[in-house]
């Protein structure tokens, strides 16, 4: 299995039930897991490289504290700009997509939006093949993700394919189709109740805020004017939307805690959540603080994860180039 995160900042809740919840069970039923932190794909959108540092810390203890957990031997966790026979991946892959395939993809096209870039650089385009040849040089085949990533594991199956029609002749093939697989919160809003949870869009609500800062938070949630609270996420999405977190935090479904608060009105939710979410992050958060004592500690998983994905693709190149005949030395 492969995922990742680009470190532009500390993980959310939307991650959290979103995908981590989902990585630390595939992890507990034994499944090889690579977790890539996509330092490089931060440049598609930001200027400033001075953040990235300080990010991957944090987030390199984000992982760990939910219970992501590298002294399993299963889990590696790495920085994609360390491992240069991933990176090599790249230049094949990109002559197996059209420039208008790239141009579509509505990922791409949203991102662009949200962060308001006037000139785009060549990397905010391309980064989905990127993130296929992360996916790739492991031969992950599952990739546990939220919604905004399946047009870029669409295009990862593509590209597989591509190369496995294109220059696997008369062997086996050298690349497998990935499956995504999506979670039970494969979007979680924000708390403007508008948009994606998202780092960068200033709606989240962190792993790593204090139960005070969430109570905070979910106060200023944009909910609506009906004071008889319905799970209706086609026509009340905001406060669908809180009553799924809600759900997701204390395993009743959102129907029932909706029939409990029923006409006691969007305070009296926004007190459940916060009880409810309070509660369910209680452990990663007193976890998190006792791992953050020491720095070492993530300097230690990275460099541990780097080296094995780096024997990993450092084994699947010379397979890649020898389907691709240039093999030479051989
Ligand atoms: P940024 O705003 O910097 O792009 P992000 O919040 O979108 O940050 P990413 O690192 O781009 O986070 O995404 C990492 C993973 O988390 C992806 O698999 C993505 O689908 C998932 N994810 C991100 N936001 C949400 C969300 N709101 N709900 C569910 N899954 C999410
Ligand atoms: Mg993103």
């Amino acid at each position: 299995m492969l995922t990742g995160d680009r470190p532009t900042g500390a993980l959310h809740i939307g991650h959290y039930f979103g995908s981590l919840k989902n990585r630390v069970e595939l992890q507990s039923l034994g499944i090889d897991t690579f977790i890539v932190v996509a330092d490089y794909q931060v440049l598609t959108d930001r200027d400033s490289v001075d953040r990235i540092p300080e990010n991957v810390h944090e987030l390199v203890l984000d992982y760990l504290s939910v219970g992501l957990d590298p002294d399993s031997g299963i889990t590696h966790i790495f920085c994609h700009s360390h491992v240069p026979a991933l990176n090599q991946l790249l230049i094949p892959f990109l002559t197996l997509v059209g420039m208008g395939e790239l141009d579509r993809n509505p990922t791409v096209k949203e991102e662009i939006d949200a962060a308001g870039l006037t000139a785009v650089n060549a990397a905010m385009y391309t980064y989905p093949v990127h993130q296929a040849a992360d996916i790739l040089f492991c031969k992950g085949n599952v990739v546990p993700v939220g919604k905004d990533q399946l047009p870029h594991l669409e295009l990862t199956r593509k590209i597989a394919r591509r190369f496995n029609q294109r220059f696997c002749d008369d062997g086996a093939p050298v690349f497998p189709e990935p499956e995504g697989l999506l979670s039970d919160a494969p979007k979680i809003l924000g708390l403007d109740g508008l948009q994606k949870m998202s780092k960068s869009r200033n709606n989240a609500i962190m792993l790593r805020a204090t139960a005070d800062e969430t109570a905070a938070l979910l106060k200023r949630a944009k909910t609506d004017s009906d004071r008889n609270i319905a799970y209706e996420p086609a026509q009340r999405p905001e406060v669908a939307n809180l009553l799924l977190l809600a759900s997701l935090s204390s395993g009743e479904p959102p129907e029932a805690i909706a029939a409990r608060v029923g006409s006691g009105g969007s305070g009296t939710l926004e007190a459940f959540v916060t009880d409810a979410l309070n509660e369910e992050l209680k452990p990663v958060r007193a976890r998190r603080e006792a791992l953050a004592r020491d720095r070492q500690v993530v300097a230690d998983v990275l460099r541990r994860g780097i080296a094995t994905a780096n024997e990993v693709a450092d084994a699947k190149l010379p397979e890649v180039r020898a389907a691709m005949k240039m093999d030479y030395e051989m």
